[in-house]
């Protein structure tokens, strides 16, 4: 049994899955000159109106990113089922009338 077994992905989350390249500040960093810049692959969220980010394992991009999308295409199913649900309430409401 490895020492950080593997959690269960969650069927979905919410946020995107980014690619950071970034200087770290220190002076004397290979980053500070014309050295290759840090990158770090994040999920960015929004939490109470301001973007988070959370560094990612390198061995979990693909698993987070994949839950990612699942998020978005449920989010764009049951917007799409909800935008039916209102036209045929609306149709119902207007026949009535
Ligand atoms: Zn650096």
């Amino acid at each position: 049994m490895p020492a950080k077994a593997k959690r269960a992905m969650p069927e979905t989350i919410r946020g995107t899955v980014v690619t950071q390249r970034r200087r770290c500040g220190k002076a004397n960093c290979r980053c500070a000159n014309e050295g290759p810049l840090h990158v770090s692959v994040v999920l960015s969220y929004s939490e109470h109106s301001r973007t988070r980010v959370v560094m990612l394992p390198p061995d979990e991009v693909e698993a987070v990113r994949a839950a990612t999308e699942r998020y978005r295409a449920a989010k764009k199913r049951l917007e799409e089922e909800a935008n039916t649900g209102l036209a045929q309430l609306i149709a119902r409401l207007g026949r009535a009338r």
